[in-house]
């Protein structure tokens, strides 16, 4: 890439005075600086540009390699390998906090954003299902009501600071123009509290606790983060809030378990049922449902109900319902029942495939002896 000519970048004759140099510097770096031209790419780079031009110029022993050398005269100085080092400082040197300080290109630039907030929020499986709008309380900076927000104490005023006449700014003279600071004795306020608020100790603000409604759509899971832009932590000096993120966790259930949208639960069966068929109740979020128990039904068999699960937040289908079936054997039987079992058992015959697994592990362990 040829690179254009530093005199021509300012818009300068070759022999331009340092006073010429610094003039034309300067219309070009309010012009081009990045603040006054966030929409427009091209600006940094040209305000880049000049303030390179400007820095070797303005440098007595740099400007005479480069009008003996041109650009290669001055390679191996402060911008050699791309560094950006000179222009900062020069930036720095010159404009002091008209911008309101820190770097141009926003690499140390400060931030007066208010902090994001973190809220962790524990819900039942039914609200996260159907959705729900709970109530928080998160600790905020407010204006303090004992002072009104002046942070002078009952009855006193904030007196104008002496420093800056109430502007809040000095200006200073720099180098070759003055510029604009921030007053150091009441830190740009362009006040001073004498006698400060005894409830904010001079803030203006206090903390308290506001109260937030938080809707939190159906089908939230554990680990799903709901923003709330704007609610975090106040900024500073009129800078924007930052954002309040709920963190949810869902508590866990008595009886159902959630897989993402899937729910499971189990349903103990009585080994009759089991045995002979019937019907059962089993709970779903949306009330009771009653399914058929078929004959010979065995535990571990899962009953799905299509739908009864949840409906995902970002979309898709809902889930099933799916209801384990483990059938309960009967305890502390009494003498007559157990006579009728016995009975029962005895009416089993061989081969009669009524308890085929029991009859093929027989057989199983049998050939494993013979062997
Ligand atoms: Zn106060
Ligand atoms: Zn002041």
């Amino acid at each position: 890439m040829s690179r254009r000519d530093y005199y021509e970048i300012l818009g300068v004759q070759k022999g331009a005075t340092e006073d010429d140099l610094k003039k034309a510097y300067r219309k070009l770096a309010m012009k081009y600086h990045p603040d006054r031209n966030s929409d427009d790419p091209n600006a940094s780079e040209k305000f880049k540009e000049a303030s390179e031009a400007y820095e070797v110029l303005s440098d007595t022993s740099k400007r005479s390699a480069y009008d003996q050398f041109g650009h290669d005269g001055v390679e191996a100085s402060s911008f050699g390998g791309g560094s950006s080092q000179g222009f900062n400082d020069i930036f720095g040197d010159i404009f002091g906090d008209i911008f309101g300080g820190g770097d141009p290109f926003g690499r140390r630039q400060r931030s007066n954003k208010g902090s994001d907030l973190q809220y962790s929020m524990t819900i039942s499986l039914e609200d996260a299902v159907r959705g729900v709008t709970e109530k928080i309380a998160i600790p905020c900076l407010e204006t303090c009501s004992s002072c009104g927000g002046s942070g002078a104490s009952d009855g006193s005023k904030p007196i104008s600071c002496d420093s800056c006449s109430g502007t809040g700014q000095v200006r200073m003279q720099q180098g070759f123009f003055s510029v604009a600071q921030t007053c150091r004795r009441c830190r740009g306020s362009g006040q001073i509290i004498s006698n400060p608020c005894q409830a904010c100790r001079g803030e203006g603000r206090s903390e308290r606790s506001k109260t937030l409604s938080v809707k939190i759509p159906a089908g939230v899971d554990t680990g799903d983060r709901i923003r709330l832009s704007g609610e975090g932590e106040a900024g500073i000096n009129g800078g924007p809030s930052g954002d309040l993120f709920v963190q949810i966790k869902v508590l866990s259930h008595d009886v159902f378990e959630r897989d993402g949208k899937h729910l499971y639960c189990e349903a103990p069966i009585s080994f009759i049922d089991a045995a002979i068929g019937g019907e059962i109740q089993i709970p779903t979020l949306e009330g009771k449902v009653k399914i058929k128990i078929p004959e010979g039904t065995q535990t571990g068999k899962l009953f799905r109900l299509r739908g009864k699960g949840i409906s995902p937040i970002r979309g898709g289908s809902t889930g099933d319902l799916l209801c384990r079936a483990v059938i309960e054997t009967p305890q502390n039987l009494s003498k007559e029942q157990k006579k009728i079992l016995k009975q029962f058992q005895e009416s089993i015959t061989q081969d009669s495939k009524q308890n085929p697994l029991r009859d093929e592990w027989f057989s199983k362990v049998k050939s494993f002896f013979d062997n």
